[in-house]
Parts: C-alpha cells; sequence; structure tokens
C-alpha cells in the first residue's frame, strides 16, 4: 500500500512539474521570507510500538551521535528532545548528550506504551521522573503515539505542563484520524494548554517527519513544499533510528522492516539535506520553548491580539 502511495505522489509531482517551473520566481518569493522551524526529537526504546521489545541500540552509536551534532552545531539548530520518564531515569548518558549540546528536553509520557489505557498515569509517572531528575516541571509533552485526549490534558495542566505537541494532523490508518484537526497552535479551552501540531503539508495532511522524509523522498517533498507551501510555525518530527541504522530493524514486521530499509544508511545524509533546505526556504529553528512564549499572550497584550488559531 505505502509502494502505491508513494507512486501516487510521485506522479502527482511529476504531473505538476511544468507548473512548478512555470511560477519558479513567484515560489522563490515566498521561499525567502522568514519562517519559524522547531527540530522535535522524540527519544524513546527504538521502534517503539512495533518492535517485539526494547532496546536502545541508536543511543550508543557514539560515531552517528557525533556526526548528529555537527549538524545541529554547523546549522545552529534549536533541538527539542521529547524524552520518556524510563529514559531519563535510566539512560542519563544520552539525555547529558542532549545537554551538552544545548538541546531543550521536555517529556513524552513514561514507559511510551503506544496505547496506554491511562494516558494521565503516562503523563503523572514522566513529570514525576522528570522532576527528579531537572528539579523543574516539564513544560512541554508530547503524548506516545501522539495519542491525546481531554483527560491527558486536564492531567498535563495538574503536573504544569504549558504545551502539548502530540497532535498530528493528517491519518494513520488504526492510529489517528485527524484529517480536521487544525495544522497550527491553538488552545484547547478547557486547561489553556497550548497545542502546537506536528507539521504536515498543507492541503494534502502528509506529516513533515524524517521518517516520511525518508521513505518518500526528499525530492518529492521539494515539489509538494512548492505546490502546496508550507506552515510557520514547521513542527519537525524526527526519531534517532531516522538518523542511524540498527540491527534490532531485523526484528520487526516484514511491514515496517520494508518502511525502515529505505534509506537507512542514508538518514544523516537526508536529515541535512532537509535542514539545508529548511534553511533555503527561510526558516529560522528556534525551540519549542520560544515558540510557546509567541503564542502566550503577554500581560500588556489586548484580547484582540492573542496569537491563537482556534
Ligand atoms: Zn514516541
Amino acid at each position: 500500500m505505502t509502494f502505491y502511495f508513494s507512486c501516487a505522489i510521485k506522479q502527482l509531482v511529476r504531473l505538476n512539474g511544468i507548473f512548478f517551473d512555470y511560477f519558479r520566481p513567484a515560489i522563490w518569493h515566498i521561499m525567502t521570507e522568514q519562517k519559524i522551524i522547531s527540530y522535535t526529537l522524540d527519544l524513546e526504546h527504538d521502534y517503539a510500538g512495533i518492535a517485539p521489545s526494547e532496546t536502545y541500540e541508536s543511543f550508543i552509536q557514539t560515531e552517528a551521535l557525533n556526526k548528529f551534532a555537527d549538524i545541529a552545531r554547523r546549522y545552529e539548530l534549536k533541538i527539542t528532545v521529547f524524552a520518556t520518564g524510563k529514559v531519563i531515569e535510566q539512560k542519563k548518558d544520552i539525555i547529558e548528550f542532549f545537554k551538552k549540546l544545548d538541546a531543550e528536553i521536555e517529556l513524552h509520557g513514561y514507559h511510551h506504551i503506544m496505547y496506554h489505557p491511562d494516558l494521565a498515569l503516562e503523563a503523572q509517572k514522566g513529570a514525576e521522573a522528570y522532576r527528579k531528575y531537572f528539579g523543574k516541571n516539564p513544560k512541554g509533552y508530547r503524548s506516545p503515539g501522539g495519542v491525546i485526549s481531554p483527560v491527558l490534558l486536564k492531567a498535563l495542566a495538574a503536573e504544569g505542563i504549558h504545551y502539548d505537541s502530540s497532535l498530528i494532523p493528517s491519518f494513520r490508518w488504526g492510529v489517528y484520524k485527524n484529517l480536521k484537526s487544525p495544522t497550527l497552535p491553538f488552545r484547547d479551552p478547557e486547561t489553556s494548554i497550548l497545542e502546537m501540531p506536528v507539521a504536515v503539508v498543507p492541503k494534502i495532511r502528509i506529516p513533515v517527519a524524517a521518517s516520511y522524509i525518508r521513505l518518500l523522498g526528499l525530492s518529492v517533498y521539494k515539489r509538494m513544499f512548492a505546490l502546496f507551501g508550507t506552515t510557520s510555525p514547521l513542527i519537525y518530527l524526527f526519531h534517532l533510528v531516522d538518523l542511524v541504522e540498527t540491527k534490532m530493524r531485523r526484528q520487526l514486521s516484514p511491514f515496517w522492516r520494508c518502511i525502515y530499509a529505505k534509506g537507512q544508511k542514508k538518514g544523516l545524509e537526508v536529515f541535512e539535506d532537509s535542514v539545508r533546505h529548511f534553511k533555503y526556504l527561510g526558516y529560522k529553528s528556534e525551540f519549542m520553548g520560544t515558540l510557546y512564549k509567541i503564542y502566550s499572550p503577554q500581560p500588556e497584550a489586548s484580547p484582540e491580539k492573542k496569537l491563537s488559531h482556534p
């Protein structure tokens, strides 16, 4: 199915190639505007939810991690890491690695069980582990699998968490159906939690995430951006397994093995090319914490000036 989907996208952009060339000057103008991108890394056991057991192989690939750090420094990326409580408790080396990289570290549940029956408990347990390590409340949260609910949002507010970035306004078979959800930040009216959705390509709502880019190809994404534009802010999602190869991949089901096989040796290269392209499109990298401030009302601001997209 993925194969046909990929072919359909490629055909779509090929047919529109003439359009792209013809309107290149207009597209160039759009590309030169200043926009904001947040690079968000979900830090969890490799292949969370789809592997038969937990592994943290990607955490110990020093050479690849150092290459990633070089890219992050060279392009002045402000990385926001959403780490599970379990990783914070048990894998201190990787947390310290990201701290040295001046990354901002926020929370990604505790166990990272994709369909946990008690989402609120995951948040509470994760926040406990976070406080123990960092001595403060997490400000941001991303729910494992992008699954959110009113109960979870209430739990986040109770833990002193200010924003959530779980919503993927797209469709994934059996996981989420969010094709009518907002694609830009908005506040939950009940809890005032600011929801900052993961980026999708406007109109066609394909997630802007490293795994999808690796699967479909950056050239396809470049054409989609030229045709449908991009959002600002653009919240880009990636995992360490999108960047490095792991032996654990062999234990995945044939479907997922196939998905992760595409460009497996080129993860870092595709990531760097993507970063370069976003720079070319006029994006500036900012932390999620900075975005939260941008989208939060200032005391002196009048209600009409509040930046929110209900
Ligand atoms: Zn995750």
